[in-house]
């Protein structure tokens, strides 16, 4: 099921270029990766050798990829980009990485992703800028070393963690992104909007920053639907009164959270006495794959104090029962 505020693309959602900042200075928010990389970008410039390689990780639609162009930008580099789970052999690696200029960023998203036999490619190209190729089967096969343009790796992936350990070691910068608080995620939603050439009340823009789950591409999602109300309404300016009623007609709430989120949330309240209850209950009860609430619906209420993961199963927390005017257990009025 597709949901309004998932930070992955929606299926065939297109993303305007022109949102996307392109200097370093445009780029809202990430104070602390910004800093890191303004200072390698100069010190890289001043020595005229590529940027260190920089791996970019936090969940999705926070900005990596966004990230990844300006790092090229600001080198004044080619910008070329794959994915992990789009090279299948080393082979394709190996293509794409002797099609290189000198200087380039190769963005690979997904890096995780990568199939093992790629991945150890990419060490020596790493390492030494070169390549080992093996030429020729059985007896008569060698390995014969290729150079290759020094070159900045950039990779994304949702976890650090996720990474394998010799992959990890061999990138210079690390840089997390963090979700973005509600006055940043305003700023992007102003700057969205002027791009549109669609006028917005800053209260407005500040209740969609409040529904985007501190993340830029649900922000932009939900601008463009609220615009799409507001313009069948013969607004001017995007009012607050239209982005309310357009938000509840989406069914995200105050506070981003969704019908699944709110069927999640209201199944451990008021079946389960707020809980403790086990990952596969929650499943059969709500008809939802404990993969699935586990990757992708419980992050977010984990993080925002939701629930808590206890031993003997998830708990709402005191902040659920007063999201849903519930009274505290051991509260309730006769
Ligand atoms: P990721 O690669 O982490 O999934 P993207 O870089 O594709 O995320 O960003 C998703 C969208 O959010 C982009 O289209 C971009 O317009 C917007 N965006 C992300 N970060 C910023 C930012 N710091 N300032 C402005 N817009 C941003």
């Amino acid at each position: 099921e597709e949901r309004m505020i998932q930070g992955v693309p929606l299926e065939g959602e297109e993303e305007e270029l022109s949102l996307r900042p392109q200097a370093l200075s445009h780029y809202i928010g990430q104070t602390k990766a910004k800093e890191n990389l303004a200072i390698f970008i100069k010190a890289a410039k001043m020595r005229e050798e590529p940027l260190d390689h920089v791996l970019l990780y936090g969940p999705p639609g926070l900005g990596k990829t966004t990230l990844a162009h300006i790092i090229a930008n600001e080198m004044g580099v080619a910008f070329r980009t794959t994915s992990g789970p789009a090279i299948e052999k080393a082979g394709d690696l190996a293509a794409i990485l002797s099609s290189l200029e000198a200087g380039d960023v190769l963005f690979i998203d997904e890096i995780h992703r990568l199939p093992r036999a790629v991945e150890e490619i990419l060490y020596p190209a790493m390492e030494d800028f070169c390549l080992d190729i093996v030429i020729g089967t059985g007896s008569t096969a060698r390995s014969v070393r290729l150079d290759l343009p020094p070159f900045t790796l950039v990779g994304a992936t949702t976890r650090a963690g996720l990474l394998t350990a010799p992959l990890r070691d061999r990138f210079g910068v690390l840089s997390r992104l963090e979700y973005y608080d509600a006055a940043a995620l305003t700023e992007i939603i102003i700057r969205s909007a002027d791009v549109f050439r669609v006028g917005i009340n800053t209260q407005a823009a500040i209740e969609i920053a409040k529904r985007s789950r501190g993340t830029p591409r649900i922000a932009n999602r939900l601008l463009k639907r609220v615009r799409d109300i507001s313009q069948v309404r013969g607004e001017t300016e995007i009012s607050k009164v239209t982005t309310e009623l357009a938000l509840d007609m989406l069914q995200v709430d105050k506070i981003g959270l969704d019908h699944i989120d709110h069927k999640l949330l209201l199944a451990i309240l008021d079946q389960f006495g707020g809980g403790p209850v086990g990952l596969d209950t929650l499943s059969a009860t709500i008809g939802e794959e404990s993969q699935t609430i586990e990757d992708v619906y419980e992050p977010f209420l984990l993080q925002k104090g939701f629930i808590q993961r206890t031993p003997r199963g998830r708990v709402a927390t005191d902040q659920t029962y007063k999201h849903f005017k519930r009274p505290l257990p051991g509260n309730e009025q006769i």
